[in-house]
């Protein structure tokens, strides 16, 4: 059975800054406050693109700390850096994905790459983050770099384009990031005419945005940074694009626990909170210069 689409919403009116060097539109928590409805996910933030224009400093944000969950950072246009207190680090260009888990406690930074930060020009990203259930919560810290040419695809019949499955399966094929629950990240790319049809489980939190482009979902249209919610009915999804699209399909089996949540960290209890803050405040989640 077509999934039903609850709602297509447009780009919420105004955007935040994260540090200096990310300049989102935040489409959760912001537009659907109720947790349960994006559950596994907890916040979509798109930074649609943007020339900062060239910079010596590269623009980002300094170490700080997250604890309970996992940030998945999407490199559209531009090339971000990633430094983490377990001694990982990365830099994704377009197309490539880091997937943090920051677990039991983690610092890191985040920053425009160097030669980006000189060199200036447009800038396009998506943060994701997605939740631990509780079993998970305190998994040691993990770093997955998913480049995309190595990344598991699927070509589209009739020259319609690809997808790059980040996550989860796309039918039958396996996507790249290992996850804790079971969630669907997809990168897709249509040219202009092309179309793409798949399942996603009924109980499934399903959302599409628009990243760029012109398309028709189950029959709606949906433009350049429109956000399409489903609702959970049915499972079909089928994807038509009128021009060359851009879009990042996002489902997800939701954790049926209590959020509480403090900033960057996200636990079950007020006093598992509490507890994050000391170990962050006593140097527990490490050191980041
Ligand atoms: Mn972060």
């Amino acid at each position: 059975m077509k999934k039903k689409i609850l709602q297509v919403v447009s780009r919420p009116g105004r955007y935040g800054m994260v540090g200096d060097g990310f300049r989102v539109f935040n489409y959760f928590p912001g537009m659907i406050s109720d947790r349960k409805l994006v559950s596994p996910f907890l916040m979509l933030d798109f930074n649609p693109a943007y020339d900062f224009g060239p910079s010596e400093q590269p623009r980002g944000v300094d170490v700080h700390p997250h604890k309970g969950f996992e940030t998945v950072t999407i490199a559209y246009q531009g090339s971000v850096a990633h430094h983490d207190s377990s001694g990982n680090s990365g830099v994704i260009h377009p197309g490539d994905v880091q997937w943090m888990t920051a677990g039991a406690g983690i610092l890191h930074k985040e920053y425009h790459e160097t030669n980006f930060s000189k060199a200036g020009g447009p800038f396009e990203m998506v943060q994701l983050w997605v939740n631990l259930p509780k079993k998970d919560k305190l998994t040691p810290p993990k770093y997955q770099a998913l480049e995309a040419a190595k990344m598991n695809k699927i070509t589209l019949p009739e020259n319609g384009g690809y997808v790059n499955i980040i996550a989860g399966e796309l039918n039958g094929k396996a996507g790249s990031a290992i996850t804790f629950t079971p969630i669907n990240v997809y990168d897709v790319k249509l040219n202009a005419n092309g179309s793409m049809e798949f399942d996603t489980p009924e109980k499934h939190n399903t959302f599409i945005l628009v990243i760029n482009g012109k398309v028709e979902v189950n029959g709606e249209a949906a433009d350049t940074h429109q956000f399409v919610i489903f609702k959970n009915e049915g499972e079909s999804i089928s994807i038509k694009a009128q021009t060359d699209s851009v879009l990042l399909v996002l489902s997800g089996e939701p954790i049926d626990e209590p959020i509480a949540q403090y900033g960057p960290f996200v636990m079950n209890t007020q006093e598992e909170l509490q507890e994050a803050f000391q170990e962050y405040q006593s140097g527990k989640f490490g050191v980041l210069n």
